[in-house]
Parts: C-alpha cells; structure tokens; sequence
C-alpha cells in the first residue's frame, strides 16, 4: 500500500528549566509552538511535551542546555 502521508510526529515530553534561561530567543524561533518570548522579554515555555524532532533541535541549540527531553536518558 502506498504511503502518501509522511509518518506521525513522535511526541517527547521534555522539562524546561527556566532558571538558567536567559531568553536568548533560539528555542522560540525553532519552536514558536513550544516556546514563546512574553511582553517582559522573558522565555516561557508553553507545553509539556512536542513533537520529538523539534524539542530536540531547541535542546541542541539552547546555550545553557535548559531544555531536557524526558526520554533522553
Ligand atoms: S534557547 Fe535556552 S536560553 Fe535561549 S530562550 Fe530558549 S531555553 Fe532560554
């Protein structure tokens, strides 16, 4: 059978640590969904969980590894 539809995202949870955030804005950008900048300027994380690709592209790319995907270990 022919596969016309590109496979389900895998979801992750993930756990965001905003105590070493210091709203740079990459995970946001990656993960507008996920992450967002509020009116203060400050990083807010809004979900739990997300689909397992992009909450891994936000981890690798947050300078201070604020972000940990729950399945990781
Ligand atoms: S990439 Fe990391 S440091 Fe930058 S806003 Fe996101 S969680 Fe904060």
């Amino acid at each position: 059978m022919p596969e016309d539809k590109a496979p389900a995202e895998q979801e992750c949870e993930f756990s965001f640590n905003s105590v070493c955030c210091h709203s740079c804005g990459a995970c946001c950008e990656i993960a507008p969904d996920l992450f967002t900048l509020d009116e203060h300027g400050e990083c807010v994380c809004l979900a739990q969980s997300g689909p397992r690709d992009r909450v891994w592209e936000a981890a690798t790319h947050c300078p201070n590894d604020c972000i940990e995907l729950d399945d990781e270990n």
